[in-house]
C-alpha cells in the first residue's frame, strides 16, 4: 500500500480501480498541465547538464502538445556520464549493502508519493491509458523493492562454504557476489518507468554504478526516475541520466571502455548487435538482453470461450498492442473457431480509442509517426493476404486529427507462410487461424524466433501438456485477465527464451540479482 493511498496498486487493481485512483489521477494531470513544454537537463554526477542541441518531446495524442524540451546528448556527454559513474564505483561498491538497500527503498517510496504525477506523464508521453500508466510507475517501485528484499533474503549474497580439510592448517571458504562496475541501462518507450527503474534498481542495490538512457520517445518519464534516485540521497555519480538518440549517444555509451555490463530492453536487431559487441571485446561482458515477442495463444475446444475472448482482447490491444508480451497470434481449435472469433471481434469493436488520459478510453494512440505509418502499411498488406474482421483503419476526424490513433484490428485467413506470422509488428493488430490438432497448434506456436510469453485456454489436463511443450519464459493458462500480458513483480517474473532474451532468468525473479554480480571465492588459511 502506498503511503498516499488506501489501496495497493497491482495489475489487478487496473480492473477494479477504486474511485480514489481516478480522482488522484485527474488532480495530478491538472497540476501537470501548466508545466508542459519546459526544458529538462540530463543529470550527470547529480548536476543538471545541458547541451547545445535539444530535441522536443511531443505527445502522440496531439502532436501540437509540446511536453518538454530535452538534451540531445553526444559522445562527449556519454563520456562525462561514464566517467562520473566510474569515479563513484569504488565508494558505492564498498558501501554496506544494507545502506544501499535503505537508499533504494527510499527511492521507491518517493516514486509512490509521485505515482499519479509520473503516471500522468507516462500517459501523455507514451499514450498509455491512465490505468496502464499508473501501473507502469507502481510496478517500478515494486521492482526496486523486490531487489532490496532479495538482497536482504540472501544476506547480501555472502555464503559460507565448506572448509577443505588440510593437515596442520584450518581453512575458511566464503563465496561473495560482487558488483561488476559501471552498468548501462538502455530502455524502450513502452514501459519507460518499469524497464528503466527496475534494472536500475537491481544494478544499484548490488553495488554497480549506473548510466541510464531512455528511448527518444520517453525522456521525461526517465528523467523523473532519476529525480527519485537523486531525492532519495543516492550519492553523486552513482546514477546518471543521459538523453539523446540511441544511434549516437546510445552507441557511444555501449562503445565506452568503462562499461562493465548492460541491461538492454528493446528490439531484437538492436539487442543482438549489443550482445555481439559485448562478447567481442577483450573479454565477454554481461549483457542482459530483454527483446521482442511474437506471442501466441492456443485455445482448445474445451476452453471457456468467454474467458478466452476477454483474455485475448486484453492482451492483443492493451497499450495498443505495443507490449513485448502483446498477443499477436491466436490459434483456435476448429470446432470453436467461428464462435470464439465472433466473440473476439465483438469485444474488440467495443473498445474505446481516444485520449488516453480520459477515464473512458481503453486505447490511446500508437507511439509515433513511424508506428502510425507501419500500422497502415501492415493493414493494407493483411487486407490483401487475408481478411480484416474489424479495425484496419486510422482515425483522423475531430479531436483525433493530430494524434496517431489506430483502430484495434483482428485479421483471419492469412496463409501460414506469410511473413507477418513471424515478425513482431508491435501494433494493435492480431491474427487468428484455426487448427485441427493440438500438436499442430503447438508446432506453429513455437515456430518463431521469439519465446517471450504464451497463453492457453482448455482443460486442466491440456494445461499440463501446454506448460511442458511451449517454448516461452512467461506462460498463462485459463486467464481472462490477459492471455499473454499482465506480469507483476513477485507474481510473474518476466523474461524470454530464444530470441526474446539472453539470460534465461526472469526480471524481478528469484535468480535475477546474481546476474548483476560476479562471484569471488575467499579462502583464508591459518596454521594449526
Ligand atoms: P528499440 O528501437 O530497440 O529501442 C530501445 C532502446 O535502444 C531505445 O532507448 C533506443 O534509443 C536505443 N537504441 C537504438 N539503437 C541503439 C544503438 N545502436 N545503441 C544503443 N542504443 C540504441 O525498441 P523500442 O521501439 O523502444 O521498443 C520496442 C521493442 O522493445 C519491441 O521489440 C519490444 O518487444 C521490446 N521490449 C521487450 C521487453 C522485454 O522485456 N523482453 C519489454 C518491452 C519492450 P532511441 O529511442 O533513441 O532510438
Ligand atoms: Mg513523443
Amino acid at each position: 500500500m502506498t503511503p498516499e493511498t488506501n489501496f495497493k496498486l497491482t495489475y489487478a487493481t487496473m480492473f477494479n480501480p477504486p474511485e480514489e485512483l481516478h480522482t488522484r489521477f485527474d488532480e495530478a494531470l491538472a497540476a501537470l498541465k501548466p508545466n508542459l513544454g519546459k526544458e529538462h537537463g540530463m543529470i550527470i554526477d547529480s548536476k543538471e547538464h545541458f547541451t547545445t542541441e535539444k530535441f522536443e518531446d511531443r505527445s502522440p495524442t496531439d502532436t501540437n502538445l509540446l511536453l518538454g524540451v530535452f538534451q540531445k546528448g553526444t559522445t562527449a556527454d556519454a563520456n562525462l556520464a561514464m566517467d562520473a559513474a566510474a569515479r563513484a564505483f569504488p565508494m558505492w561498491s564498498r558501501t554496506p549493502w544494507q545502506e544501499r538497500v535503505c537508499l533504494l527503498r527510499k527511492a521507491a517510496d518517493i516514486m509512490d508519493q509521485r505515482t499519479f504525477e509520473m503516471g500522468a506523464v507516462v500517459s501523455l508521453e507514451v499514450g498509455k491509458n491512465r490505468m496502464e500508466a499508473i501501473g507502469d510507475v507502481a510496478e517500478t517501485a515494486d521492482l526496486i523493492r523486490y531487489s532490496c528484499d532479495r538482497m536482504e533474503a540472501n544476506n547480501g549474497f555472502i555464503v559460507e562454504l565448506g572448509n577443505d580439510p588440510l593437515v596442520g592448517f584450518t581453512s575458511r571458504n566464503t563465496s561473495v557476489l560482487r558488483p561488476y562496475g559501471v552498468w548501462l541501462v538502455i530502455s524502450p518507450f513502452n514501459f519507460p518507468a518499469a524497464l528503466t527503474g527496475g534494472p536500475a534498481g537491481a544494478a544499484l542495490v548490488t553495488g554497480n554504478t549506473l548510466v541510464m538512457k531512455p528511448a527518444t520517445d520517453t525522456p521525461w518519464t526517465v528523467r523523473l526516475i532519476a529525480e527519485c534516485f537523486r531525492d532519495a540521497g543516492i550519492p553523486a555519480g552513482v546514477f546518471n541520466y543521459v538523453s539523446g538518440p540511441g544511434s549516437t549517444v546510445g552507441q557511444a555509451l555501449i562503445d565506452h571502455p568503462q562499461v562493465a555490463g548492460i541491461t538492454f530492453t528493446g528490439s531484437y536487431d538492436v539487442g543482438m548487435k549489443i550482445g555481439r559487441d559485448f562478447s567481442s571485446g577483450k573479454w565477454t561482458r554481461p549483457a542482459i538482453l530483454e527483446l521482442g515477442g511474437k506471442n501466441p495463444v492456443i485455445v482448445s475446444r474445451h476452453a471457456n470461450l468467454d474467458d478466452a475472448a476477454t483474455g485475448i482482447v486484453r492482451s492483443a490491444f492493451g497499450l495498443q498492442g505495443q507490449k513485448c508480451s502483446a498477443l499477436s497470434r491466436i490459434f483456435i481449435e476448429r470446432p470453436v473457431y467461428d464462435t470464439l472469433l465472433a466473440k473476439v471481434v465483438d469485444l474488440t469493436s467495443k473498445l474505446v480509442v481516444g485520449d488516453p488520459t480520459a477515464r473512458t478510453s481503453n486505447m490511446g494512440p500508437v507511439v509515433n509517426k513511424a508506428a502510425y505509418r507501419d500500422y497502415q502499411a501492415f493493414c493494407s498488406e493483411l487486407n490483401t493476404a487475408g481478411k480484416i474482421l474489424t479495425g484496419g483503419k486510422v482515425i483522423t476526424d475531430g479531436s483525433y486529427a493530430n494524434g496517431y490513433f489506430c483502430t484495434p484490428t483482428v485479421v483471419s485467413g492469412v496463409p501460414a507462410d506469410h511473413r507477418l506470422w513471424q515478425e513482431e509488428m508491435f501494433l494493435p493488430i492480431t491474427m487468428a487461424a484455426p487448427f485441427d490438432t493440438l500438436e499442430e497448434a503447438m508446432a506453429r506456436a513455437n515456430n518463431v524466433l521469439y519465446g517471450l510469453t504464451a497463453g492457453f485456454y482448455g482443460s486442466e489436463q491440456e494445461v499440463e501438456w501446454f506448460f511442458d511443450k511451449i517454448e516461452a519464459g512467461v506462460t498463462y493458462a485459463n486467464r481472462p485477465q490477459g492471455a499473454t500480458t499482465g506480469a507483476w513483480p513477485g507474481f510473474q517474473p518476466f523474461g524470454g527464451w530464444k530470441g526474446s532474451g539472453s539470460s534465461g532468468k526472469n526480471a524481478g525473479g528469484h535468480y535475477y540479482l546474481p546476474l548483476y554480480m560476479h562471484e569471488q571465492i575467499h579462502t583464508i588459511v591459518k596454521r594449526g
